[in-house]
């Protein structure tokens, strides 16, 4: 077994209520089941055959982990903890719905080791959040970004999505703005999708979705850009933005394809094993999941073993969403498919790495596979 420390995912897989565009691995339950599914995730954890290797980043994400009980996610963090020990300045965040919020929680989690936050604040408009299905409310989002700081939060994470149903360029840019108000360490800005077997394809099968065209959410994206520099945050990603040494440090280990161990629920992991690379799924009912872990059974819905030419492309696909770039003669071995990109000028060349332009950011997908 690798000694090396590795990033370790937790899935909490219980919110409140289901969101119409969710199609997380999500579950509106409450009460016993909950109980229970802590019981085994903490159960997985201190089974855990990589148990020793220590812990360089820990992320709690959902679902909603703050819709469980302090007492709840701090047993999950010290079997983490016990299991994975994490590494001196290790980054430990959670996923916080900001109608979870709560004082004694946010310090409990703070003082249990906690040290970032991410706030899933989504849109700062009521009538886009009541359309999203989310349970807050706009004021909702800075009093739960004022008692993460009030508890000791000094790196907080704002998600907002764009290209909303209803939503024109004028209503996106008074959400980055009150986003930048508040002055986060960190933004992620996505685009909402449309996925399948989610209440949103329902209605946009039915052409009951006014969503914004696509020359609108381009737009809406440039947007995002300027605006996140003008706010002194630094794109890093083609969906984050930080401070300077603020970038999430969690995901930055998935778009490097490096190792990350996954628990709970439709957890997903990948790991160095005697058979090589390995990435697996966890079964994804709380129901199924536990009855897995109290009968001894096997935990995995999915599992494969990578082989180098998976590896690489993953490597591609994840990797050329950094602006650092990706590494030309390691990653990248088809020259002929750089020279196209560059020339199509979305992509450009400094040194031995290759990143995408800023025009390039919308078609990275093309890029990949011109790449793979
Ligand atoms: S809060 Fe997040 S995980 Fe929960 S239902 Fe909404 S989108 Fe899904």
């Amino acid at each position: 077994m690798p000694t090396d420390p590795v990033a370790v995912y937790v899935h909490i897989p219980f919110c409140p209520s289901k969101c119409g565009y969710c199609d997380f691995n999500s579950y509106a339950m409450e009460g016993d089941v909950i109980d229970r599914t802590v019981r085994a995730i903490v159960t997985e954890i201190r089974r855990s055959r990589q148990k020793g290797r220590p812990a360089k980043t820990v992320f709690f994400g959902g679902g909603t982990p703050t819709f469980i009980s302090e007492p709840q996610i701090l047993s999950i963090l010290e079997a983490v903890f016990e299991t994975h020990p994490p590494i001196e300045g290790a980054e430990i965040t959670s996923e916080a719905n900001p109608g979870t919020a709560d004082i004694t929680k946010f310090v409990a989690m703070r003082r249990g080791g906690f040290n970032r936050m991410s706030l899933g604040a989504q849109s700062f408009s009521n009538s886009d959040l009541l359309t999203l299905g989310r349970v807050h409310r706009s004021d909702e989002i800075g009093r739960a970004f004022s008692v993460a700081r009030e508890a000791g939060f000094d790196n907080l994470n704002l998600d907002l999505m764009f290209g909303l149903p209803g939503q024109d360029g004028t209503g996106w840019h008074r959400n980055l703005d009150t986003a930048l108000a508040l002055a986060p360490e960190h933004l992620s800005l996505y685009c909402l999708t449309i996925e399948p077997n989610t209440a949103f394809y329902r209605l946009q099968l039915k052409g009951q979705l006014d969503l914004p065209d696509d020359d609108v959410q381009v737009a809406m994206y440039e947007d995002s850009v300027a605006r996140a520099a003008a706010g002194g945050l630094e794109q890093y990603e083609i969906s984050n933005f930080s401070k300077p040494g603020f970038e999430c440090r969690h995901n930055l280990c998935y778009w490097d394809a490096e190792e990350y161990m996954g628990y709970g629920p439709g957890a997903v992991g990948s790991t160095e094993t005697e058979f090589g690379r390995i990435r697996y799924t966890n079964l994804k009912h709380p129901d199924g999941y536990c009855k897995a872990i109290e009968l001894n059974l096997p935990l995995s819905c999915d599992s494969e073993i990578l082989t180098d030419e998976m590896r690489r492309t993953e490597r591609i696909m994840l990797g050329l969403r950094l602006n650092r770039g990706l590494p030309i003669g390691e990653v990248l071995l088809k020259h002929q498919a750089i020279d196209k990109v560059v020339a199509k000028g979305w992509a450009e060349i400094d040194g031995e790495t290759m990143r995408l332009t800023p025009q390039g950011r919308h078609f990275c997908s093309e890029v990949a596979l011109e790449l793979i």
